[in-house]
């Protein structure tokens, strides 16, 4: 037993703690008497390599107690209630919390994809849900998962691989997310040697040639990078090379096509500076030697990556020309590079006591407050907001700026509207327009990694039901739909008789009065509605899709001539606006047709409208006006018209989002017919089907067009049709 306490330094700890470490130790080597890993060593092994894990983070007694019981609840008598007692209700909480996690964790029969991706997500949803109770949780199972990881070769090739492919896809993205850049390789590299054997191989061959053939030059380097910080006036702490992990050059080249000789930092050279101004010197000093690519110097420091990370990075043409990356930071920055949120516990809770239990979330770091964002969703209930946010949680992230300079963390694919939301819910309701980067954006304009992005608002809650159909974070989705589902009904009644109207346009009726009475006693009947009013309060609240109404109402009559909100077609020419592609439609007071001059003006949340430059009814605000032009479209033999059908789970927005994709490639789509299916009873999700035409230059177009659809949200399938 010596042997093992020697491993790791209790010397930080408190008398008392000291003692409550050693007595788990004793206690979790008797209640694993007897037992052995697959690797034939006792089981004490494995909790104790953890908690050794876990004292090396930094991390506090309770969590170094609660490591190496981690497993007595699940594979021993020994009950919660005997920690309790023993240890304190703080560390039986945290075994109770692990001991949940592995129960998830450890589903048979995932080698099945379908299966798998559910029981994934079924554990996520157990491991945040455990872990923002006490995000300590999260921390003592990835130092789990590692030790796992280090000793999974004694297991059945079926369950290293189940292993490592859940490790791949759960466990390094969190410790990524969790800034734990060190961890993450390291996951990433066991996992991937037991996921993908032989491409292991043909990756560390690989690297192992590139080490070869740099090392000489990497020595140089270094030498010569000491000398120009030296001149400077720098004394760096230190000054070394590393090799990117294994795992990410095999993601890499797939990126380059296999050629690894495009991976400019596959070795990059760190400096670790003890002051930040010193970094910010030394990267001056070292551009006056070493010509820089532009494009590749970040600021990290300035605006930190959104899991917390900072650095600045320069890639150089150095010695000989060759390109270097460069990567500078102090020893705290470096420290929470490798550590992340481990890192901060130590610098900021560990120190002053505080606790790591929920409520104390806002004390974390700006770059990781979304574990606590998160755990309010996750209580918010719904399985589909869990699965929403478990998507978010897994995927790239941008960040972007508020005129003021303060950095919002958003889910890549946000949209304009998505920030507003992300700013304050109140500011999303009352979205009128959005600018980025000081210019007039449609609210649906996506956005890029430091866009700086601009909310203008009106004074009253206006949001737009089609705003679902295209923003992407759960916090906007759930506010909006909640701002619906709270509207009062004679809201809900007049949005259904126009959402409903719309659709009957096509059908040739102007107003709802203009269907004949009888003609909706079998529609109210099948869809179990008590009178119109009701009917039209359900399509209003989201709760009845309007094709479900139409179908019923009009099953014969497919609507053979397109909304004329999706025609692009504008007399002999098209609109063109200077700043790209903006989803736009001719102003109906005037109807502007070619070639007389026009002006566009952005409307809340449905694109730009356009009207006669001379048009008396354009608003007097300079600052929702675009300038847009005619021009010649090209002629119709040029181009091709292939009529496309497009499948997919009936939703609101279907139709302006695929509008959307076509017009931001200039590409007119026209003769829209819609059909729509449901189950008998008409509850299930309906499925629609789109049929249009579009107009392409060339095949590629066409296939690029395709392509953008199928990724639409709901989009079961595209295909050409005669
Ligand atoms: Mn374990």
């Amino acid at each position: 037993m010596n042997t093992v306490t020697a491993s790791f330094d209790l010397a930080r700890f408190k008398p008392e703690e000291q003692e409550q470490i050693l007595s788990a130790l004793e206690f979790a080597t008797a209640a694993h008497a007897g037992q052995s890993r697959k690797s034939g060593q006792p089981f004490i092994t494995h909790p104790v390599a953890v908690a050794t894990t876990v004292a090396e983070w930094g991390m506090d007694a309770e969590a170094v107690t609660a490591a190496l019981l981690h497993d007595t609840v699940e594979d021993t008598p020994v009950t919660l209630g005997e920690l309790a007692d023993r240890f304190g209700q703080p560390v039986a909480d945290l075994v109770d919390g692990l001991t949940k996690l592995e129960a998830v964790t450890e589903l048979p029969g995932m080698n099945n994809e379908d299966v798998r991706r559910e029981a994934t997500n079924e554990n996520l949803r157990k491991l945040l849900l455990a872990s923002t109770a006490d995000v300590r949780v999260l921390l003592i199972k990835l130092a789990d998962r590692r030790h796992n990881l280090q000793t999974l070769r004694y297991l059945s090739p079926e369950s290293r691989r189940r292993i490592a492919a859940q490790s791949l896809a759960v466990f390094a993205p969190l410790a990524d997310r969790l800034g734990m850049g060190q961890l993450k390789a390291e996951i990433e590299d066991l996992a991937f040697e037991h996921a993908d054997p032989e491409r292991y191989q043909e990756v560390k061959s690989l690297m192992a040639g590139v080490a070869r053939s740099s090392r000489r030059y990497l020595e140089r380097i270094k030498t010569e990078i000491n000398r120009i910080l030296a001149e400077a006036g720098l004394e760096p702490i230190s000054v070394e090379a590393r090799s990117k992990h294994l795992y990410s050059v095999h993601k890499k080249l797939a990126k380059v096509d296999g050629d690894i000789t495009k991976i400019y930092d596959l070795v990059a050279v760190r400096i670790i500076l003890p002051e930040v101004s010193g970094c910010y010197q030394a990267m001056g000093a070292l551009h006056q030697h070493y010509k820089p690519l532009i494009y590749r110097i970040k600021d990290y420091i300035a605006v930190p990556k959104p899991n917390g990370y900072r650095s600045l990075h320069t890639t150089v043409f150095a010695l000989d020309g060759r390109i270097t990356e460069i990567q500078i930071r102090t020893p705290q920055m470096h420290d929470e590079a490798e550590r992340g949120l481990a890192a901060h516990f130590y610098y900021d809770m560990f120190k002053t006591g505080a606790g790591y239990r929920s409520g104390q979330a806002s004390r974390l770091p700006a770059g990781l407050r979304w574990v606590a964002s998160l755990s309010d969703l996750v209580k918010g209930g719904s399985s589909d907001t869990v699965s929403a946010a478990e998507l978010e949680l897994f995927r790239d992230r941008i960040f972007v700026l508020s005129p003021k300079g303060d950095l919002y963390d958003l889910p890549e694919g946000s949209t304009a509207l998505d920030f507003a939301f992300a700013v304050h819910s109140d500011l999303g309701l009352r979205t009128m327009g959005t600018k980025v980067n000081g210019r007039m954006v449609p609210l649906d304009t996506r956005l890029e990694n430091r866009d700086m992005v601009e909310v203008l608002t009106r004074k009253e809650p206006q949001p737009n039901r089609d705003w679902l159909g295209f923003v992407q974070t759960t916090t906007a989705r759930s506010r909006i739909r909640g701002w619906f589902r709270a509207a009062s009904r004679e809201v809900n009644v007049a949005t259904g008789r126009r959402l409903l109207e719309e659709a009957l346009l096509a059908l040739g009726y102007k107003r709802l009065e203009d269907v004949a009475e009888p003609k909706w006693g079998p529609v109210l009947d099948q869809l179990h509605q008590p009178d119109l009013e009701s009917l039209l309060a359900c399509v209003g609240e989201g709760s009845l899709a309007v094709a479900n109404v139409i179908r019923r109402l009009a099953p014969e009559t497919v609507p053979a001539s397109p909304p004329r909100r999706v025609v692009r077609r504008h007399g002999t020419g098209r609109i063109i606006f200077p700043g790209g592609h903006l989803l736009h439609a001719l102003a109906p007071c005037c109807s502007p047709v070619f070639p007389q001059p026009i002006i566009g003006y952005v409307t809340r949340g449905s694109g730009v409208t356009v009207h006669r430059r001379d048009c008396p009814n354009v608003p007097a605000e300079p600052e929702r006006l675009v300038h847009c032009r005619w021009e010649v479209a090209a002629s119709e033999d040029e181009r091709l018209v292939i009529r496309l059908e497009l499948r997919a789970l009936d939703r609101i927005g279907l139709l302006s989002d695929v509008a959307s994709v076509t017009a931001s490639r200039q590409l007119n789509l026209g003769n829209v017919q819609t059909t729509s299916t449901s189950d008998s009873e008409g509850e299930a999700v309906a499925e629609s089907t789109l049929r249009f035409d579009v107009e392409v230059p060339d095949l590629v177009a066409l296939t690029d067009l395709m392509r953008h659809l199928r990724r639409l949200p709901g989009v079961l399938g595209v295909n050409r049709i005669k």
